[in-house]
């Protein structure tokens, strides 16, 4: 009952590098000073960039001034193909005001105001890549049309893209967050289950059915150890889940490397 994502997230990295067609794009991660757990998750992308034949590399920034002025320098850069700025940022930036600085076409997060409308108008050009992490992993292996879809999270990065794909798609997706009632009996009544709280084990067996799809974005360490925020042992028994590590996380990583792709193309590069 686990959800192959590896076989996927290797396919659409595959894909990525034909469409590049030898092309070695450049990604730019901007870190807000030393976050460790930026630094970790910038250096994890650098290296499969390194390992598909492209590259990237880190600008560290110390303000939100000089983190503006490193976008405006990355935007006007023939050489630099994609920007990112890792999440998440310290709370004195204003995270609206840098995201819409990143150029749209180099907009490897999807985050820009303007790339963002046009997924809110029907038009997927460069979206946020969870989400996308999401709806690749559910076409693998359902028809969306339909589906009733409960998602946990309502937040920018996850929820709200994820509900305006799955409405691209003519799915019907109920959002929940931390205010909603008797979120049980939505997960109950789901074909499809997304969690991306943040708490292990939230996402019990009793939670769900025989027949649901669950996709768990959850990132947890506990002991030591990555886990999800499903009761994967339960939950695996009875229904199809993705696992953690290598689920969403993998397929988003491959997102990523399609969205740089993608950006290139805009740019008229490749
Ligand atoms: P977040 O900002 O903390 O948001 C958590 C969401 O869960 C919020 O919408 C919150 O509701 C909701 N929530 C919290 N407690 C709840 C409860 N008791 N019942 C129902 N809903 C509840 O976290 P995030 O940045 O969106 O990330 C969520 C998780 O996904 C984390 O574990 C993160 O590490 C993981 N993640 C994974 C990937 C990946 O690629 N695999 C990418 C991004 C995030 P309110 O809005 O009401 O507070």
């Amino acid at each position: 009952m686990i959800i192959n994502c590896k076989e996927l997230a290797n396919k659409i990295k595959k894909r990525a590098v034909e469409e590049a067609g030898g092309k070695k794009l450049v990604l730019h991660a901007i870190i807000a000073g030393e976050d460790k757990a930026s630094i970790v998750y910038a250096k994890s992308k650098i290296k499969t960039l390194r390992k598909l034949g492209f590259d990237g590399e880190i600008d560290k920034v110390n303000s939100e001034r000089e983190m503006l002025k490193k976008i405006e320098e990355l935007n006007g850069r023939d050489d630099v193909h994609g920007i990112m700025v890792e999440f998440p940022l310290p709370k004195r930036y204003d995270a609206i005001k840098v995201h819409s600085a990143i150029s749209p076409i180099k907009d490897v997060d999807g985050m820009n105001p303007v790339n963002y409308g046009y997924l809110l108008l029907g038009h997927e050009i460069l979206t946020p890549n969870t989400p996308r992490a999401v709806i690749r992993i559910l076409e693998s292996i359902t028809d969306i049309e339909g589906k009733n879809v409960v998602i946990i999270n309502r937040t920018p990065v996850v929820g709200k893209p994820l509900a305006m794909m799955l409405l691209n798609r003519h799915a019907t997706p109920t959002v929940c967050h931390s205010k909603t009632k008797n979120l049980k009996e939505k997960t109950k009544s789901a074909d499809i289950v997304v969690v991306a709280v943040g708490h292990a084990n939230f996402l019990t067996a009793d939670m769900v059915r025989d027949d649901t799809i669950v996709i768990d974005v959850g990132i947890n360490v506990v002991d030591g150890k990555l886990q999800g925020d499903a009761d994967f042992e339960a939950i695996e028994k009875k229904a199809k889940i993705t696992p953690v590590p290598g689920g969403v996380g993998a397929v988003t990583t491959a997102c990523m490397v399609e969205n740089l792709v993608k950006a290139a193309k805009l740019q008229g590069v490749i």
